[in-house]
């Protein structure tokens, strides 16, 4: 299937969007379209032409979205065909080649925009790629996509996710279902991966995102290189990454809340999974089915060494950041009063809508107010297989505290 016997459609765009596109943004939104020739359809592809109709770009035509053109080339004219998507897929690989030792076999291999394929993710656990589509446009190119898939890797089994809001067309359109096996490969529902020589599942047919979130393994990883000898408590744990970490590394005891009994159960089976470990083994592991909001502001509560706080998206758009900023201060100063003498904090955020240097401002602001002596020792950012080439691409933030002083 070539991109060259695919209808296209003809735009040109505002003002602004032009500047924004020529600059190299990827997005363009349905109001900064002056003109198009005929209304684009599902995958269609859209040629953008600027106020002097040359060439500026093309993208991918989405009217199911707000970003109705997903650009994936600017510049000269070029033609967008299973070659063009081929090179790109090899591009990403070829970044990831020597990133990882052999005891991480877990990583993202397509982040998106990112890597020139917008609205899409790929993700490697061992021996399964994980195909991730959050946009309708690639429904029709689901085909390709597993020819050049199949190209590379004709071993590893291929699994289809579909972001919620495009399951029921993808279905009654292209007869695509979430969680289908493409390539007719037996992959089970939990596939197991390592992650820096910890062996993890990822629910790769039914879980959140790909299966696995891992966006954090370099914060997991140092979170591991501070837990030697520290309690530790893994707040919106998930299976239990970060506490995996520090078990290995030595921790003295590591407490996994989350509010999903199934996550906590996940947890515990990541724990079974290493038992063979004799630091993950010898390490005494709870879980705690609780809110996290209401768990760590009661009064009294038990205090720890080491206390980890990265909760999923508080801020999906805009309109929720004011709520989500008050939210990551409380959970930051119920974090604080938690901490034992000297310990740690981690806070992080995966709110697009929230920007890192307000997020940090609010973190060191609640950390000023709990009257403690602490001192910053490190911010983090995004691991190098979720590269981020433009703003709105930014979403992941970290930052690490040690508290001196008593509470
Ligand atoms: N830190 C994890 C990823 C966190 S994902 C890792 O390294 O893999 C976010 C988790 O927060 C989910 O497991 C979800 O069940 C949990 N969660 C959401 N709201 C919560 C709440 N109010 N209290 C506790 N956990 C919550």
């Amino acid at each position: 299937m070539s991109e060259t016997q695919k209808n296209t459609v003809r735009i040109r765009l505002r003002p602004a969007a032009e500047k924004a596109v020529r600059a190299g943004h990827p997005w363009v939104f349905a109001d900064s379209i002056k003109s198009e020739h005929r209304t684009g359809d599902i995958g269609d592809l859209a040629i953008v032409y600027d106020r002097n109709d040359r060439f500026l770009a093309a993208g991918l035509y989405d009217p199911e979205s707000p970003i109705s053109v997903r650009i994936v080339h600017a510049g000269k004219p070029t033609t967008i065909d299973q070659e063009f998507w081929q090179a790109r897929l090899d591009a990403a690989f070829a970044k990831r080649a020597q990133l990882f030792e052999s005891d991480t076999d877990g990583y993202r291999v397509i982040n998106g925009e990112n890597d020139g394929y917008p609205g899409l993710v790929l993700d490697r656990y061992a021996d399964v790629l994980v195909l991730k589509v959050y946009t309708s446009t690639w429904l029709p190119r689901v085909g390709m996509l597993l020819e050049l898939l199949e190209e590379r890797d004709g071993r590893s089994g291929v699994v289809l996710r579909l972001a919620r809001n495009i399951q029921s067309l993808a279905a009654s359109q292209f007869k695509l279902r979430d969680g289908s096996v493409l390539n007719g490969v037996d992959v089970p529902e939990r596939v197991v991966f390592q992650e820096n020589g910890i062996r993890f599942h990822a629910d790769v047919i039914k879980g959140q995102k790909t299966g696995f979130f891992l966006d954090q393994r370099d914060n997991r990883a140092k979170v591991g290189s501070l837990a030697s000898g520290r309690t530790v408590l893994n707040c919106f744990s998930f299976s239990g990454g970060f506490s995996l970490h520090a078990a290995l590394n030595g921790a003295k005891a590591v407490a996994d809340l989350d509010i999903s009994q199934h996550a906590l159960d996940s947890a515990t089976a990541n724990f079974e999974l290493n038992a063979a470990n004799p630091s993950i083994a010898a390490c005494p592991h709870e879980t705690i089915n609780a809110n996290a909001f209401d768990w760590l502001k009661e009064v009294d509560g038990r205090r720890f060494d080491l206390i980890v706080i990265d909760p999923p998206s508080l801020a999906k758009r805009e309109s929720e950041r004011t709520n989500a900023l008050s939210a990551y201060r409380q959970l930051t100063a119920a974090g604080i009063r938690r901490l034992e003498r000297n310990g740690i904090l981690v806070s992080a955020s995966c709110s697009a809508h929230v920007r890192a240097e307000e997020f940090f401002d609010l973190v060191l602001d609640a950390a000023r107010n709990s009257g403690r002596q602490f001192r910053e020792l490190e911010r983090t950012d995004h691991a190098a297989d979720h590269p981020a080439t433009f703003r709105e691409a930014e979403y992941l933030k970290c930052v690490y505290l040690e508290f001196d002083g008593d509470r």
